[in-house]
Parts: C-alpha cells; sequence; structure tokens
C-alpha cells in the first residue's frame, strides 16, 4: 500500500460544477499564457493551455522550506564542481570512452581549458528537482525531501511555474477557497531567473550588446521561453534578446571576432542562454556545424548560462559520484554544508565494469523495480524502469558500456487524488504524484561567488503509473503546492 496525501479541498465535484470551473479554467489558462504549442496539431499560430491538475498538490511545509533553504547550497555546489577541471576530467573519464555525446562536450571543454578561457564570468541558471521520499508502509510524516537531479542547462518553466500557482490562485478562489489562498507559496521564479541575465549583462557592460536565447527548430514549449524575453524587456527596457538554432549559428549565422567577441548580425552578443544543446539530436547535421557553433560560443567572450563546466557539472555521472562517500567533504569544508546536502541525496551507485559496479547491477537485477538506470541524458524519456533495469543490466554484463549508467534508488513519493485537464481529453480523477524544482540562480568566475540565490519554484504532476512526468512530452501536468504542517 502507497501512501496517500489528502487533497487540499474537496474534489467531488457533479459533473456540471465539474464542466464549469474546468472550462472557465482553461479559457483562463489560454487568455494568461499557461500554453505550450500542440506536437499533435502543431501551427505557429496557434497555441494549447498546457495540461494541469485542477487543485493545487498538498505538500508538507517543513520539506519545502528545507528545499528553499537548501538551494543556495546546491547553487554552490554545481559552482565548486564547475570549476574543478581536475574532478571533472577524473569523475568524467570512462563515461567519455563510452559516451560520445558526453565525450564531444568534454572535447570542447578541455580546448578552451588549454587555450586559456576568454570569459571567466559563468552564469548559472539551475533546477534543482526532488521528490517525497520514505520507506513503504511509513507514516507521512516520515516522507523527506530526496534529489532526483540538477538541471545545469535549459531549465525550464520559470513562466509556467509561477503561472500555476496563479492558475490555482484563481480556481480555489473559484470553488470558495479564497480564505485558503496564504497555503499557496509566493513564486518569483521567472524575475529572478530573468534578473540573473541581466545582472550578467550588466557585468559584461557593453550597452549595445544583446542577451541571445538558443532555441530549437521549433519551440513547443513557448510560452515559458517567450515570457523570459518579454520579462528581460520589463526589468531592462534597453536590452534585446534574439533567438536563433545552433544549426543556424554553424551555419554562419555568427562569428567571432579578433577579440573573440561573438557577434549575431552584427550585434555583439553579452549573454548566451541555452534552451537547447542538452541533447545528441539537437545536433543533428552531419558535418557538425552545430557543435562548431558550440565551440565558437564557448571561445567567445560571452557570458554563457551554462558555460560547458556547468553543462558537465549536471550530468548524472557527477551527480553519482558526489554522492559517494567523502566526496563532498572534498569540495566543501564545512561539515554542516555536507551534512545538509547529503540529507537529500538518494542512493546512487556506480556500474563501471569493476567489482563495486557488478556488485550494483547484481543487486538491481535481484529487485529491479527498487531502482532506476539512467543514461547519460537528459530531457526526459530516457531511463529504465522495473523489469528492464535487470534485462538491460544482464545484457550489458562485462559490456564496458554499462559504464555509461548510473544506477539510484527509486523514489516513491505518497499519492495524491486529483483531475487531470489536458487539451481535448475529459478531466481525468487519478492518483498522482509530484516532483518540485527550485530554481537557483549563481554568478561566478574560479575565485569567487558574486551572486548566489534561491530562485522560485516550480511543480509538476504526472499519473501515478507513468514512469516520467515531462510536461512537454505529454505524461506530466502543471502544478503548484498547497503548503500544510503533517
Ligand atoms: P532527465 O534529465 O531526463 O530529466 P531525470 O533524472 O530527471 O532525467 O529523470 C527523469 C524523470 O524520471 C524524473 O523527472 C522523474 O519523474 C523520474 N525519476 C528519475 N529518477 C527517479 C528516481 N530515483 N525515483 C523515481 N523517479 C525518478
Ligand atoms: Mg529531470
Amino acid at each position: 500500500m502507497s501512501a496517500r496525501l489528502e487533497p487540499c479541498v474537496s474534489i467531488d465535484f457533479d459533473s456540471s460544477a465539474l464542466d464549469e470551473v474546468v472550462t472557465k479554467t482553461k479559457d483562463w489558462a489560454l487568455m494568461h499564457g499557461v500554453c505550450m504549442r500542440s506536437r499533435q496539431n502543431f501551427s505557429p499560430d496557434s497555441i494549447n493551455f498546457a495540461p494541469f491538475v485542477l487543485v493545487p498538490s498538498t505538500f508538507p511545509k517543513k520539506e519545502f522550506e528545507k528545499a528553499i533553504e537548501l538551494q543556495t547550497l546546491v547553487n554552490e555546489m554545481i559552482y565548486r564542481i564547475a570549476n574543478n577541471y581536475e574532478f571533472l576530467k577524473t569523475t568524467l573519464a570512462i563515461t567519455n570512452t563510452v559516451d560520445p555525446f558526453t565525450a564531444q562536450l568534454f572535447k570542447i571543454y578541455t580546448t578552451v581549458q588549454e587555450e586559456g578561457v576568454s570569459q571567466a564570468i559563468d552564469l548559472g541558471l539551475i533546477r534543482s528537482d526532488v521528490m517525497l521520499g520514505a520507506e513503504p508502509e511509513m507514516p507521512l510524516s516520515s516522507f523527506k525531501l530526496r534529489q532526483v537531479e540538477v538541471n545545469t542547462i535549459a531549465a525550464g518553466f520559470g513562466w509556467l511555474g509561477p503561472s500555476s500557482g496563479r492558475l490555482h490562485r484563481f480556481v480555489m478562489q473559484e470553488l470558495g477557497h479564497g480564505d485558503k489562498l496564504q497555503q499557496l507559496p509566493e513564486n518569483n521564479a521567472l524575475e529572478a531567473l530573468c534578473g540573473g541575465m541581466l545582472k550578467a549583462w550588466e557585468i559584461y557592460n557593453q550597452p549595445q550588446a544583446v542577451i541571445l536565447f538558443i532555441v530549437e527548430d521549433i519551440t513547443y514549449n513557448i510560452c515559458d521561453q517567450r515570457f523570459h524575453e518579454f520579462e528581460i524587456r520589463k526589468q531592462n527596457p534597453n536590452v534585446r534578446v534574439v533567438r536563433r538554432s545552433l544549426t543556424q549559428l554553424g551555419r554562419g549565422g555568427a562569428v567571432l571576432d579578433a577579440e573573440r567577441k561573438l557577434i549575431i548580425d552584427g550585434q555583439e552578443v553579452a549573454v548566451v542562454y541555452f534552451r537547447c544543446g542538452y541533447a545528441p539530436d539537437q545536433y543533428p547535421s552531419a558535418d557538425g556545424c552545430e557543435w562548431d557553433a558550440r565551440l565558437m560560443i564557448e571561445r567567445s567572450k560571452a557570458i554563457k548560462c551554462p558555460s560547458i563546466s556547468y553543462h558537465l557539472a549536471g550530468t548524472k555521472k557527477v551527480q553519482q559520484v558526489l554522492a559517494e562517500p567523502g566526496f563532498l567533504e572534498r569540495i566543501f569544508d564545512n561539515a554542516e554544508k555536507v551534512a545538509k546536502l547529503r540529507d537529500v541525496f538518494t542512493g546512487l551507485y556506480s556500474l563501471d565494469l569493476n567489482e563495486e559496479g557488478d556488485r550494483a547491477a547484481e543487486m538491481a537485477i535481484e529487485n529491479p523495480e527498487k531502482y532506476v538506470l539512467k543514461p547519460q541524458r537528459e530531457g526526459g524519456g530516457n531511463n529504465v524502469y522495473g523489469k528492464e533495469v535487470a534485462e538491460v543490466l544482464k545484457q550489458l554484463k562485462d559490456n564496458p558500456e554499462r559504464a555509461s549508467y548510473i544506477l539510484m534508488d527509486i523514489i516513491q513519493p505518497p499519492l495524491l487524488r486529483n483531475w487531470m485537464i489536458r487539451p481535448s481529453t475529459q478531466p481525468m480523477l487519478v492518483d498522482t504524484l509530484s516532483e518540485l524544482g527550485i530554481f537557483g540562480v549563481i554568478i561566478g568566475n574560479s575565485k569567487e561567488i558574486l551572486h548566489n540565490s534561491m530562485g522560485g519554484h516550480m511543480l509538476r504532476t504526472k499519473i501515478h503509473t507513468a514512469n516520467e512526468g515531462g510536461v512537454a512530452a505529454g505524461l506530466g501536468a502543471l502544478d503548484s503546492p498547497f503548503l500544510v504542517d503533517l
């Protein structure tokens, strides 16, 4: 039996009451940009509302506050790893031999390290994703934060996260629960993330320079991206945002001048914000022009978000090695910080071809449903679950490619009943589970941190039978936390 949370308000509606609130909330979402482009009926001229759950999800206040408080430490951890070439080199050495994508990224990293970096400052806009976990049969009060991963590239939902909170405020009022709004925490993610980009832009100190967003050929999560652009304009009306794909840049759309300024159509670029470039299929051209663009950006004077070192610091292999006994202690000389971070780590295991890796593989083959098998990929839909964990590990026995995966304890959050609302689909009453993401903003050079702050949150919720909950991928739904004392 899985543990269960109580919905924040009654969700037993008769069909006409349900229809009324759902129809009105869909319109609210459409009219407030809580939307995405449709993959099924794509048109550049239209958007659908993004899937959402009807009422906010009950979430323990204590754990929420812990996650918020922890974020600056998570930021600092990423900063320290990203500035530790030797650590990244050692940690990713085996991965680089079996995973060509990580190896390509690493090659750019090494090239730029050997040449000498042109821009000492890095901007990190990161998101630490956590779930509530406990042993089965344990009481609700024993559920604690468990870290799923830290995203250091293209961490989205700075717009959709806070928007979901506003949507839920509207719903709660519609349902006659306006008195409970103080249990929906404030969320300034968009302001914080765009504020981070503008701080970097100011540090670059060239009033004419633009901020470059690296985007996909087709952006489905368009509202989330565009509202970042609009927010930048709002916070500083003098700053221009331009959007380009890696392919465009690699096909002559950008040049480096003699001083290593990155120039696009005659405009100097101050800050490069990647919303793309984390997956192999985002480098599609046979001639490698997207890789040429990535290298050009990395060599440039522009402030990168992320620079290649932050990108590599967010890999799954790095996450696994950090969880090994003694590793955090090498990075931090402060026992209290180490303890706080370690407290949210989930069990992680190396699958390198050695005794330790063999032991982990055997353990997972015996009890596959207790683990998740993860390749070095980002963006959702790549992990292996359940019986397949054992099948894949058996196939990989004695195969060096096993080292391109890591193994992780599965986190089993408490279930919560809610209405799932999707475009062109009837509302569904389902058991759900949630993943909380906390944003962080960090700016620094190899010697010092210049800015470190928590940057708001987002909550994603999925049907409990789905392995993964990507909203853009169609499995998850927008949500916001409703804080309670358990
Ligand atoms: P990605 O980089 O593809 O986002 P994640 O590590 O975040 O990789 O995994 C994708 C999704 O898989 C998560 O959002 C979560 O829903 C699920 N997941 C990942 N790790 C675990 C875990 N240890 N326990 C339960 N679910 C997990
Ligand atoms: Mg993820």
